[in-house]
Protein backbone atom coordinates (compact mmCIF):
# COMPACT_ATOMS: atom_id res chain seq x y z
CA UNK A 1 0.00 0.00 0.00
CA UNK A 2 1.19 3.57 -0.70
CA UNK A 3 1.94 5.61 2.39
CA UNK A 4 -0.48 8.35 3.01
CA UNK A 5 0.79 11.85 2.96
CA UNK A 6 0.20 13.70 5.61
CA UNK A 7 0.53 17.74 6.85
CA UNK A 8 1.14 17.94 10.64
CA UNK A 9 0.15 21.87 11.82
CA UNK A 10 1.04 23.18 15.43
CA UNK A 11 4.87 21.92 15.17
CA UNK A 12 5.48 22.42 19.54
CA UNK A 13 5.59 19.94 22.16
CA UNK A 14 3.54 16.91 21.35
CA UNK A 15 3.92 17.29 17.59
CA UNK A 16 7.91 16.44 18.47
CA UNK A 17 7.69 14.46 21.29
CA UNK A 18 4.96 11.81 19.65
CA UNK A 19 3.98 12.87 16.47
CA UNK A 20 6.90 13.26 14.02
CA UNK A 21 8.53 10.24 15.60
CA UNK A 22 4.84 8.26 14.90
CA UNK A 23 4.98 9.33 11.42
CA UNK A 24 8.82 8.45 10.85
CA UNK A 25 8.36 4.84 11.85
CA UNK A 26 5.22 3.68 9.99
CA UNK A 27 5.20 2.26 6.50
CA UNK A 28 1.21 3.88 6.35
CA UNK A 29 2.39 7.54 6.56
CA UNK A 30 4.69 10.15 5.09
CA UNK A 31 4.67 13.38 6.83
CA UNK A 32 4.75 15.47 3.83
CA UNK A 33 4.47 19.11 4.85
CA UNK A 34 4.53 21.04 8.34
CA UNK A 35 2.48 24.36 9.44
CA UNK A 36 3.68 26.07 12.14
CA UNK A 37 4.12 30.12 12.50
CA UNK A 38 7.76 29.43 13.67
CA UNK A 39 9.08 26.41 13.65
CA UNK A 40 9.90 23.91 11.10
CA UNK A 41 11.33 20.30 10.77
CA UNK A 42 14.71 19.04 9.18
CA UNK A 43 13.85 17.35 5.44
CA UNK A 44 9.58 18.16 5.34
CA UNK A 45 7.86 21.71 3.50
CA UNK A 46 7.48 23.65 5.59
CA UNK A 47 4.53 26.29 5.66
CA UNK A 48 3.77 29.08 8.04
CA UNK A 49 -0.23 29.64 6.34
CA UNK A 50 -2.79 27.22 6.56
CA UNK A 51 -4.65 28.00 3.86
CA UNK A 52 -1.42 28.34 1.39
CA UNK A 53 -0.19 24.52 2.23
CA UNK A 54 -3.86 23.57 1.70
CA UNK A 55 -3.62 25.48 -1.92
CA UNK A 56 -0.15 24.33 -2.78
CA UNK A 57 -0.23 20.67 -1.75
CA UNK A 58 -2.89 19.10 -3.27
CA UNK A 59 -1.55 15.44 -3.05
CA UNK A 60 -1.66 15.69 0.96
CA UNK A 61 -5.03 13.97 1.85
CA UNK A 62 -4.68 14.56 5.53
CA UNK A 63 -3.93 16.76 8.21
CA UNK A 64 -3.33 16.37 12.18
CA UNK A 65 -4.00 19.05 14.05
CA UNK A 66 -1.48 19.33 17.24
CA UNK A 67 -1.86 23.10 18.30
CA UNK A 68 -3.93 24.15 21.50
CA UNK A 69 -7.80 23.29 21.30
CA UNK A 70 -9.10 27.35 21.07
CA UNK A 71 -7.43 27.77 17.64
CA UNK A 72 -7.89 24.48 16.39
CA UNK A 73 -11.46 24.73 15.12
CA UNK A 74 -10.73 27.40 11.94
CA UNK A 75 -7.85 24.88 11.27
CA UNK A 76 -10.24 22.28 11.46
CA UNK A 77 -13.31 24.23 9.14
CA UNK A 78 -10.25 24.95 6.34
CA UNK A 79 -9.18 21.13 6.07
CA UNK A 80 -12.40 20.09 5.88
CA UNK A 81 -13.43 23.23 3.56
CA UNK A 82 -10.64 21.45 1.33
CA UNK A 83 -11.77 17.88 1.41
CA UNK A 84 -9.06 16.63 3.70
CA UNK A 85 -9.23 13.70 6.37
CA UNK A 86 -8.70 15.59 10.12
CA UNK A 87 -7.46 14.23 12.97
CA UNK A 88 -7.16 16.60 16.04
CA UNK A 89 -5.23 16.24 19.07
CA UNK A 90 -7.29 16.14 22.66
CA UNK A 91 -9.49 18.11 23.91
CA UNK A 92 -11.32 17.90 19.97
CA UNK A 93 -11.65 22.00 20.06
CA UNK A 94 -12.48 24.21 22.79
CA UNK A 95 -16.41 23.67 23.22
CA UNK A 96 -18.58 20.78 22.42
CA UNK A 97 -20.32 22.89 19.94
CA UNK A 98 -17.86 23.50 17.86
CA UNK A 99 -16.90 19.68 18.13
CA UNK A 100 -20.41 18.93 16.85
CA UNK A 101 -19.97 21.74 14.06
CA UNK A 102 -16.21 19.71 12.92
CA UNK A 103 -18.49 16.47 12.64
CA UNK A 104 -21.58 17.61 10.84
CA UNK A 105 -18.86 18.90 8.32
CA UNK A 106 -16.82 16.44 7.69
CA UNK A 107 -20.14 13.78 7.31
CA UNK A 108 -21.66 16.20 4.12
CA UNK A 109 -18.18 16.05 2.69
CA UNK A 110 -17.63 13.29 2.63
CA UNK A 111 -14.52 13.21 4.56
CA UNK A 112 -12.72 11.56 8.03
CA UNK A 113 -12.96 13.13 11.24
CA UNK A 114 -10.88 11.59 14.48
CA UNK A 115 -11.10 12.87 18.13
CA UNK A 116 -8.46 11.40 19.14
CA UNK A 117 -7.84 10.44 22.59
CA UNK A 118 -4.26 9.09 23.30
CA UNK A 119 -4.50 7.70 26.47
CA UNK A 120 -7.08 5.35 25.63
CA UNK A 121 -4.21 3.78 23.57
CA UNK A 122 -2.15 3.04 26.68
CA UNK A 123 -1.23 -0.24 26.93
CA UNK A 124 -3.27 -1.60 29.65
CA UNK A 125 -6.89 -0.11 28.82
CA UNK A 126 -7.93 -2.51 27.10
CA UNK A 127 -6.73 -5.03 29.54
CA UNK A 128 -8.53 -3.00 32.22
CA UNK A 129 -11.24 -2.99 30.34
CA UNK A 130 -11.69 -6.40 29.49
CA UNK A 131 -11.22 -7.77 33.09
CA UNK A 132 -14.44 -5.39 34.03
CA UNK A 133 -16.73 -6.52 32.21
CA UNK A 134 -19.43 -8.09 33.47
CA UNK A 135 -18.66 -7.02 36.90
CA UNK A 136 -20.51 -4.73 39.65
CA UNK A 137 -18.75 -1.44 40.21
CA UNK A 138 -18.75 -0.54 44.07
CA UNK A 139 -16.00 2.20 43.60
CA UNK A 140 -13.91 4.55 41.16
CA UNK A 141 -11.53 6.85 42.54
CA UNK A 142 -9.08 9.27 40.05
CA UNK A 143 -6.18 10.75 40.94
CA UNK A 144 -4.34 12.70 38.50
CA UNK A 145 -1.98 14.95 39.96
CA UNK A 146 1.27 16.25 38.25
CA UNK A 147 3.75 19.13 38.29
CA UNK A 148 2.81 21.83 35.79
CA UNK A 149 5.81 23.47 35.81
CA UNK A 150 7.61 20.02 34.67
CA UNK A 151 5.26 19.41 31.77
CA UNK A 152 3.95 22.26 30.51
CA UNK A 153 6.97 24.77 30.60
CA UNK A 154 5.85 28.09 29.24
CA UNK A 155 2.50 27.21 28.13
CA UNK A 156 0.37 30.06 28.62
CA UNK A 157 -2.76 28.77 26.55
CA UNK A 158 -2.90 26.42 29.58
CA UNK A 159 -4.14 29.38 32.02
CA UNK A 160 -6.41 30.95 29.41
CA UNK A 161 -10.33 30.47 29.06
CA UNK A 162 -10.69 27.45 26.70
CA UNK A 163 -7.25 26.68 27.80
CA UNK A 164 -8.58 23.73 30.12
CA UNK A 165 -6.16 24.26 32.76
CA UNK A 166 -6.05 21.01 35.03
CA UNK A 167 -8.55 19.20 32.67
CA UNK A 168 -5.63 19.57 30.31
CA UNK A 169 -4.33 15.90 31.76
CA UNK A 170 -7.45 15.49 33.94
CA UNK A 171 -9.20 14.91 30.57
CA UNK A 172 -7.33 12.12 29.46
CA UNK A 173 -8.25 10.43 32.85
CA UNK A 174 -11.77 10.98 32.02
CA UNK A 175 -10.98 9.42 28.36
CA UNK A 176 -9.86 6.22 29.86
CA UNK A 177 -12.82 6.55 32.54
CA UNK A 178 -15.57 6.51 29.83
CA UNK A 179 -13.58 4.06 27.55
CA UNK A 180 -13.77 1.05 30.56
CA UNK A 181 -16.75 1.85 32.12
CA UNK A 182 -19.91 0.12 30.58
CA UNK A 183 -21.96 2.85 32.33
CA UNK A 184 -22.55 6.36 31.76
CA UNK A 185 -21.89 8.69 34.96
CA UNK A 186 -22.97 12.16 34.78
CA UNK A 187 -20.57 15.01 37.11
CA UNK A 188 -22.61 15.44 40.40
CA UNK A 189 -20.46 17.98 42.14
CA UNK A 190 -17.77 20.30 41.01
CA UNK A 191 -15.19 22.10 43.58
CA UNK A 192 -12.09 24.34 41.06
CA UNK A 193 -9.80 25.89 42.39
CA UNK A 194 -8.22 28.63 40.02
CA UNK A 195 -4.92 31.15 41.15
CA UNK A 196 -6.11 34.56 41.02
CA UNK A 197 -4.43 35.47 38.25
CA UNK A 198 -5.57 32.68 35.86
CA UNK A 199 -8.68 32.01 33.82
CA UNK A 200 -8.54 27.95 34.09
CA UNK A 201 -8.36 25.88 37.28
CA UNK A 202 -5.20 24.43 38.71
CA UNK A 203 -6.97 21.54 40.81
CA UNK A 204 -10.25 20.57 41.01
CA UNK A 205 -12.47 17.57 43.20
CA UNK A 206 -15.49 16.37 40.95
CA UNK A 207 -18.09 13.53 42.37
CA UNK A 208 -20.12 11.53 39.70
CA UNK A 209 -23.37 9.81 39.70
CA UNK A 210 -23.62 6.51 39.04
CA UNK A 211 -26.23 4.08 37.75
CA UNK A 212 -25.79 1.29 39.97
CA UNK A 213 -24.63 4.02 43.14
CA UNK A 214 -21.28 3.23 43.01
CA UNK A 215 -19.21 5.72 44.34
CA UNK A 216 -17.00 7.87 41.84
CA UNK A 217 -14.91 10.85 42.15
CA UNK A 218 -11.67 12.38 40.58
CA UNK A 219 -9.03 14.84 42.24
CA UNK A 220 -7.15 16.72 39.29
CA UNK A 221 -4.10 18.45 40.70
CA UNK A 222 -1.65 20.47 38.65
CA UNK A 223 0.57 21.46 42.27
CA UNK A 224 2.43 18.03 42.76
CA UNK A 225 6.05 17.91 43.32
CA UNK A 226 7.95 14.87 43.84
CA UNK A 227 5.48 11.31 42.86
CA UNK A 228 3.67 12.15 40.15
CA UNK A 229 0.03 10.18 39.93
CA UNK A 230 -1.81 9.58 36.99
CA UNK A 231 -4.01 6.79 38.79
CA UNK A 232 -7.75 5.02 38.84
CA UNK A 233 -8.41 2.79 41.63
CA UNK A 234 -11.59 0.54 41.31
CA UNK A 235 -13.56 -1.48 43.39
CA UNK A 236 -15.97 -4.30 42.21
CA UNK A 237 -17.75 -7.37 43.81
CA UNK A 238 -14.92 -9.42 42.35
CA UNK A 239 -12.13 -7.62 43.43
CA UNK A 240 -9.93 -4.24 42.65
CA UNK A 241 -8.19 -3.11 39.88
CA UNK A 242 -5.44 -0.23 39.49
CA UNK A 243 -5.17 1.45 36.45
CA UNK A 244 -1.48 3.86 36.61
CA UNK A 245 1.14 5.73 34.93
CA UNK A 246 -1.69 7.16 32.93
CA UNK A 247 -2.65 3.39 31.73
CA UNK A 248 0.59 2.15 31.20
CA UNK A 249 0.46 -0.31 34.13
CA UNK A 250 -2.29 -2.45 35.66
CA UNK A 251 -2.82 -4.00 38.94
CA UNK A 252 -5.34 -6.50 39.52
CA UNK A 253 -5.93 -7.88 43.15
CA UNK A 254 -2.55 -5.89 43.65
CA UNK A 255 -0.65 -7.75 41.79
CA UNK A 256 1.05 -5.94 38.69
CA UNK A 257 0.11 -7.75 35.46
CA UNK A 258 2.58 -6.95 32.31
CA UNK A 259 3.77 -3.34 32.46
CA UNK A 260 4.76 -0.86 29.57
CA UNK A 261 8.16 0.68 29.86
CA UNK A 262 7.95 3.26 32.85
CA UNK A 263 10.52 6.03 31.00
CA UNK A 264 8.07 6.55 28.50
CA UNK A 265 4.61 5.80 29.51
CA UNK A 266 3.35 7.94 26.89
CA UNK A 267 4.58 5.02 24.79
CA UNK A 268 2.57 3.37 21.82
CA UNK A 269 0.08 5.76 22.03
CA UNK A 270 0.59 7.47 19.15
CA UNK A 271 1.34 4.51 16.87
CA UNK A 272 -1.88 3.21 17.79
CA UNK A 273 -3.86 6.59 17.54
CA UNK A 274 -2.03 7.12 14.04
CA UNK A 275 -2.91 2.80 12.90
CA UNK A 276 -6.41 4.24 14.22
CA UNK A 277 -6.38 6.92 11.60
CA UNK A 278 -5.33 5.30 8.52
CA UNK A 279 -7.71 2.65 8.96
CA UNK A 280 -10.05 5.19 9.50
CA UNK A 281 -9.31 7.23 6.11
CA UNK A 282 -9.56 4.34 4.34
CA UNK A 283 -13.27 3.54 5.34
CA UNK A 284 -14.15 7.17 5.26
CA UNK A 285 -15.02 6.54 8.32
CA UNK A 286 -15.91 8.57 11.41
CA UNK A 287 -14.78 8.65 15.10
CA UNK A 288 -15.91 11.71 17.28
CA UNK A 289 -16.76 10.53 20.85
CA UNK A 290 -17.31 13.67 22.95
CA UNK A 291 -17.87 12.39 26.15
CA UNK A 292 -14.57 13.00 28.29
CA UNK A 293 -15.02 16.67 26.98
CA UNK A 294 -18.80 16.37 28.16
CA UNK A 295 -17.63 15.48 31.62
CA UNK A 296 -15.31 18.28 31.72
CA UNK A 297 -18.01 20.74 30.35
CA UNK A 298 -20.57 19.61 33.16
CA UNK A 299 -17.49 20.19 35.39
CA UNK A 300 -17.22 23.94 34.53
CA UNK A 301 -21.36 24.51 34.32
CA UNK A 302 -21.78 23.05 37.97
CA UNK A 303 -18.00 24.15 39.25
CA UNK A 304 -17.85 25.80 42.70
CA UNK A 305 -15.22 28.23 41.92
CA UNK A 306 -12.45 29.00 44.99
CA UNK A 307 -10.02 31.72 44.47
CA UNK A 308 -6.41 30.32 45.01
CA UNK A 309 -2.83 31.42 45.51
CA UNK A 310 -1.12 33.31 41.89
CA UNK A 311 0.46 30.88 39.96
CA UNK A 312 3.92 32.04 38.98
CA UNK A 313 5.84 29.68 37.02
P1 LIG B 1 2.44 23.74 22.64
O1 LIG B 1 3.79 23.12 22.44
O2 LIG B 1 2.32 24.87 23.57
O3 LIG B 1 1.80 24.22 21.25
C1 LIG B 1 1.86 23.51 20.05
C2 LIG B 1 2.07 24.47 18.89
O4 LIG B 1 0.83 25.05 18.51
C3 LIG B 1 2.96 25.65 19.18
O5 LIG B 1 4.30 25.29 19.09
C4 LIG B 1 2.53 26.69 18.17
O6 LIG B 1 3.33 26.58 17.03
C5 LIG B 1 1.09 26.28 17.85
N1 LIG B 1 0.17 27.30 18.36
C6 LIG B 1 0.07 27.78 19.62
N2 LIG B 1 -0.89 28.71 19.70
C7 LIG B 1 -1.41 28.83 18.47
C8 LIG B 1 -2.41 29.64 17.89
N3 LIG B 1 -3.07 30.55 18.63
N4 LIG B 1 -2.69 29.48 16.59
C9 LIG B 1 -2.03 28.58 15.84
N5 LIG B 1 -1.05 27.77 16.32
C10 LIG B 1 -0.76 27.91 17.62
O7 LIG B 1 1.38 22.64 23.09
P2 LIG B 1 1.46 21.05 23.14
O8 LIG B 1 1.92 20.62 24.48
O9 LIG B 1 2.14 20.51 21.94
O10 LIG B 1 -0.12 20.75 23.12
C11 LIG B 1 -0.88 20.90 21.96
C12 LIG B 1 -2.10 20.00 22.08
O11 LIG B 1 -1.65 18.66 22.29
C13 LIG B 1 -3.00 20.36 23.29
O12 LIG B 1 -4.35 20.22 22.93
C14 LIG B 1 -2.60 19.31 24.33
O13 LIG B 1 -3.67 18.99 25.20
C15 LIG B 1 -2.24 18.12 23.46
N6 LIG B 1 -1.32 17.18 24.10
C16 LIG B 1 -0.17 17.62 24.71
C17 LIG B 1 0.63 16.72 25.38
C18 LIG B 1 1.91 17.13 26.06
O14 LIG B 1 2.57 16.30 26.68
N7 LIG B 1 2.35 18.38 25.96
C19 LIG B 1 0.29 15.37 25.41
C20 LIG B 1 -0.83 14.95 24.73
C21 LIG B 1 -1.62 15.86 24.08
P3 LIG B 1 3.72 27.89 16.15
O15 LIG B 1 3.81 29.07 17.11
O16 LIG B 1 5.01 27.56 15.50
O17 LIG B 1 2.60 28.05 15.19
Amino acid sequence: MMAIKIALAGIGKIARDQHIPALVASSDWELAATVSRHATVDGVEAFDDFEAMLQARRDIEVVSLCMPPVPRFDYARAAIAAGRHVMLEKPPGATLSECHALEAMAREAGVTIYATWHSREAAMVASAKAWLAGKTLTSLVVTWKEDVRKWHPGQTWIWQAGGLGVFDPGINALSIVTEILADPIHVASSELLIPENCETPIAANLTFTHPGGAQVSAELDFRKEGDQFWNIAIETDQGSLVLSEGGATLSINGEIQTTASSDNALQGEYPRLYANMARLVQDRGIDMDLSPMAHVADAFLLGKRTSVEPFIE
